[in-house]
């Protein structure tokens, strides 16, 4: 079926002004931008079309109280419903593609991809790899590690506890194993740990590199959550290609990872929901300190890479039930380096590092119809992203999947 978007202003997610232009859809493609409107015409006038949105951070599968759900306050079925209707409410809010990185498994993809629900594509790295007591590892002193309750395949599989490489080469190829399509690993401290600190470094490099071996194996490639910039060396040393947070980057570091070729995907909406209420989402009220520094250190570190030319790409990582304010990692990122900048980083540079740009991330020809229509000006109203209501009309893959015109 061929239809157009007509009468509406094109953010083509390259970086360029916004033009007037229409947009064709061919089945699931797009078929033509710009000139001669082929097909059906779907009426923006007045909104702004741009290209699907990728969060580039997420964690599905936390979408519930996360102390209800740890003390198992909660059942499977209610967290079941609590993940969907995240995947669903991501996908109104312009999100069309996401990458979970920690840990959902096929399970939740296949519910999206046959169409039990609806949802943003996902690719996913399986569950978090994480060392004894490091991050990722969320059991109090006083709990016995034996205890730790994390799977209910086919839903969800938050870590595999991992000491040593050997270790590491099996977690690496149960992570596949579940549909993983990269690794991600802790390699320092984190904002929500219960058990470190943000200036540990964790995994030595031996053990990363065992994982790099393994995704190589498999034609990709390993992320790694990581604070501060001892970890995120030996990370590069280990041959990782992305980097999560990132709050305390460096210049030297930034260089260092411009020279290998590693992107950087900061995470600011966390922190400030953190920052703002980390007793509303179930976690102990000291939690708040640690992310509103690491907020601090992450507008910093982001131009500090931008500036040594490393991509930095855009993810919210929220977690926890306030998951409804997607739109304002976009929002922060735009008080740090502009809006324009700010939507090409959760577009174009988001679908290259995802390693998909190929398919999606601009609004040219031939690339997958992952549309959006917004009511705001993005360029002189970024604020707004963050209000869900504000994008009227979410295509993907060519589906008109919500349409609030
Ligand atoms: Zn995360």
């Amino acid at each position: 079926m061929t239809w157009h978007l007509g009468g509406g202003t094109l953010i083509d997610g390259t970086g360029v002004d916004p033009v007037r232009a229409d947009v064709s859809v061919d089945g699931t493609r797009i078929g033509a931008v710009g000139s001669a409107p082929r097909g059906e015409a779907i009426d923006v006038t007045g909104l702004t079309v741009l290209p699907g949105l990728i969060d580039g951070h997420v964690h599905l599968d936390v979408s519930s109280d996360i102390r209800a759900s740890i003390h198992g306050e909660i059942s499977v079925a209610e967290r079941a419903a609590d993940i969907f209707n995240n995947c669903t409410a991501t996908l109104m809010a312009g999100f069309t593609t996401v990458r979970d990185t920690g840990g959902i498994d096929d399970g939740l993809v296949r519910t999206i991809e046959t169409g039990r629900i609806q949802g943003p594509r996902i690719l996913h790295c399986g569950p978090i790899i994480c060392q004894r007591g490091g991050h990722g590892h969320f059991q109090t002193p006083f709990q016995r590690v034996e205890d730790l309750k994390v799977e209910v395949l086919g839903l969800y599989g938050h870590v595999l506890l991992t000491d040593g490489p050997d270790e590491m080469r099996r977690s690496a190829r149960e992570a596949f194993r579940r549909g993983a399509s990269f690794l991600k690993l802790c390699v320092t401290g984190g904002g929500v740990s219960l058990t470190d600190s943000l200036d540990d470094t964790q995994f030595q490099v031996d053990e990363i590199a065992a994982a790099v071996a393994e995704a190589n194996a498999r034609h990709t490639y390993v992320t790694v959550h990581a604070h501060n910039n001892e970890g995120i060396r030996n990370a590069i040393a280990a041959g990782v290609r992305c980097v999560e947070h990132g709050s305390r980057i460096d210049d030297e570091t930034a260089e260092l990872m411009a020279a290998n070729d590693v992107a950087l995907m900061p995470t600011l909406a966390v922190a400030e929901k953190l920052a703002e209420d980390p007793v509303g989402h179930g976690l102990p009220p000291q939690i708040g300190d640690r992310v509103r520094s690491v907020m601090a250190g992450m507008a910093d570190a982001i131009l500090a890479a931008r500036k040594a030319g490393v991509l930095v790409g855009s993810g919210s990582d929220l977690i926890g039930p306030l998951q409804d304010r997607r739109g304002l990692e976009l929002v922060l990122k735009a008080k740090i380096i502009g809006p324009m900048e700010a939507i090409v980083s959760a577009t174009k540079v988001n679908a290259e590092i995802l390693r998909i740009s190929d398919d999606v991330g601009t609004v040219e020809t031939g690339k997958r119809a992952d549309l959006i229509a917004v009511d705001f000006d993005p360029v002189s109203e970024p604020h707004l992203w963050e209000d869900a209501d504000r994008v009227k009309l979410v295509v993907k893959a060519g589906q008109i999947v919500k349409d609030t015109r």
